[in-house]
């Protein structure tokens, strides 16, 4: 049987989820269109507004706030793309971190093709962004700053209060990317000030394929749209809405909202104990030491040993090599780059992540795995 450790790849679909989706999937009363003016199609609309309500209350917004995409790498290509697109006769400077997910690093590397000068910033040794390194480049056509709440990667968390304070004093649109903070940290776009924010069901115990960008209302009006189609969520993305997915999606935002101090709380023991196991494995190092992190990210590093070796080594365990977005083209991963690593030591990295599933026990399990799996790959690959 395989340890699962990568609930920062995907969490599995939490029970009340999966059984909400199949009564909305069977019940002959909600199968019309939620867009269609007739009571079938009013009673599928109330599975979107309840999910709406949900997702908001999860995030510290008004249910008319929720725009629903395919997942969050359609939120932030939304985000990014619509944003500035939308803002661009206000200014073309963007605000970046070269530690983004693929889908906001993507994207903005678009936005240079089109005229838009991006600032790419770096984390410090920890893989944290500093507010004042965003103060130190923010300028009067600034349109936008995308950064993320918590990184997928190494798990470090950023302080999205002091950016959203720092970028409405100048005006610019903040995005935050809040997919791994998401019913794992406090996350409140108004007492946060963020104006636009993407979340994803898939991460929360909710399916795959599903996900929300949030808008605050009273900032955000309109966007450039992605798609063009019907009317459907003000035309921001239109679309005949996913009723069974809204469904899975607004329980797992119930879910984690009502479990959020206890997991959380549960979930930092457990994290703890992995870390200070897996740190005691000779050479074995912690990545982002020294910064706040979230309960459920432990990213290590394993000098001496190399990557492909280690990961055979622990074919019994589902962890990732890094971020599983960029698994497929073998490049170290730029995070963890940024952070200083050699190459070599990128590829030797593992992130262990954990879930709603996961406990004291496995965690031991995996540690056992992870102290064998390591000795293997240095007898197979010894340090040059
Ligand atoms: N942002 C972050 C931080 C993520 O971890 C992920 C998932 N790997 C995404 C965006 C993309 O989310 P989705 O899978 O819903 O497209």
């Amino acid at each position: 049987m395989t340890l699962y450790f990568d609930h920062a790849a995907s969490t599995p679909v939490a029970p009340e989820v999966a059984a909400a989706m199949a009564s909305v999937l069977a019940d002959p009363a909600l199968q019309a269109n939620p867009a269609a003016d007739h009571p079938p199609g009013r009673a599928a609309l109330a599975v979107v507004d309840a999910a709406q309500a949900a997702v908001a209350t999860l995030v510290g917004a008004l249910a008319g706030e929720i725009v629903f995409t395919s997942g969050a790498t359609e939120s932030n290509n939304l985000a990014v793309l619509g944003a500035a697109r939308w803002r661009r006769a206000r200014g073309r400077h963007v605000i970046t971190a070269a530690t983004e997910h693929a889908s906001v690093v993507a994207p903005c590397r678009q936005l240079e093709r089109e005229g838009f000068e991006v600032t790419w910033l770096r984390p410090g040794p920890d893989g944290v962004i500093v507010p004042a390194q965003v103060a130190a480049v923010i300028r009067p056509d600034t349109v936008l700053v995308s950064l993320m709440q918590v990184n997928n990667e190494i798990g470090v968390v950023q302080d999205v209060a002091a950016l959203g304070r720092l970028c409405r004093s100048a005006d610019a649109w903040l995005h935050v990317d809040a997919v791994q903070a998401a019913g794992r940290e406090i996350v409140d776009v108004r007492a946060a000030q963020v104006d636009l924010l993407s979340v994803s069901a898939h991460k929360i115990g909710g399916p795959k394929g599903v996900g929300a960008l949030v808008l605050d209302e009273s900032r955000v009006q309109r966007l450039d749209y992605l798609h063009h189609g019907g009317g459907q969520q003000r035309g921001l993305r239109p679309g005949t809405l996913p009723t069974h997915q809204l469904a899975g999606f607004g329980v797992a935002a119930d879910l984690a909202r009502a479990g959020l101090t206890t997991e959380a709380a549960r979930l930092t023991a457990l994290r703890d104990q992995l870390c200070a196991a897996l740190t005691a494995v000779p050479g074995v190092r912690l990545n982002g030491q020294g910064a706040r992190r979230a309960p459920h990210i432990v990213s290590v590093s394993v000098p001496g040993v190399e990557g492909e070796s280690l990961r055979l080594a622990l074919e019994g365990l589902a962890v990732s090599a890094g971020a599983a977005c960029d698994a497929g083209h073998g490049e170290p991963s730029a995070v963890l780059r940024c952070l200083g690593h050699s190459g070599e030591l990128a590829r030797s990295t593992v992130r262990f992540s954990l879930g709603r599933g996961t406990t004291a026990a496995e965690v031991d399990a995996a540690v056992r795995l992870f102290a064998v799996g390591v000795a293997h790959a240095r007898r197979l690959a010894p340090a040059a």
